[in-house]
């Protein structure tokens, strides 16, 4: 059976999304100006112009809230329970044990609690290899390129219609329906 690891947050869980509402509400109600630089960009860090200091500070702020509150991605339950007989899944986060442990009781409530679940890999590569996983999804760019260099396919969520990545087995995707369309045809060449 081949073997899939999942990214949580911006793939299982809306938390990307939630992090642009809280930030772009900072920089509304506190800065009171737009100080974006680059709205690709998936880390907030990268979308303003603030200090080090500013950024570390808003993300101590909102961390917790935007963990607690982010929901599952739409599509999520319905595409992993019709995969689940098809290939292994594992996930495979950088979230550390407290965040891990707010993620395994969402997962719970919707009957994905069983998946196996890696936390605090920053990293990945090396938990991907000796997991020796075939398929990775995940929203972060610089993850699914050093995965296709690793002869792992990459489903490249991506967390806006303008960011793709043209890359040898790298497959840009935008919704769980798609990487469904894609799953299910690659399973059926085996
Ligand atoms: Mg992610």
């Amino acid at each position: 059976m081949k073997k899939i690891a999942l990214d949580l947050d911006g793939v299982i869980f809306d938390s990307e999304n939630l992090y642009r509402v809280y930030t772009e509400i900072y920089d509304t109600d506190i800065n009171k100006k737009d100080t974006i630089i680059d709205n690709t960009q998936r880390l907030f860090q990268k979308r303003y112009n603030w200090s080090k200091e500013e950024c570390n500070k808003i993300y101590s702020e909102i961390k917790e809230d935007v963990i607690k509150n982010a929901n599952i991605v739409t599509g999520v339950e319905i595409v992993l329970k019709k995969l689940m007989d098809k290939f292994e899944f594992i996930i495979v986060t950088a979230r550390d044990d407290f965040e891990t442990e707010l993620s395994r009781e969402k997962l719970n409530q919707i009957g994905l609690g069983n998946i196996k679940i890696f936390n605090n890999e920053r990293y990945k590569i090396d938990r991907l290899i000796n997991e020796k996983v075939d398929y990775i999804i995940d929203d972060d760019a610089d993850i699914c390129a050093n995965a296709a260099d690793n002869n792992i396919y990459a489903l490249y969520l991506k967390n806006n219609a303008a960011n793709r990545i043209n890359k040898e087995k790298v497959i840009n995707v935008n919704n769980w329906g798609e990487i469904y369309k894609y799953l299910v045809f690659s399973y059926k060449k085996f």
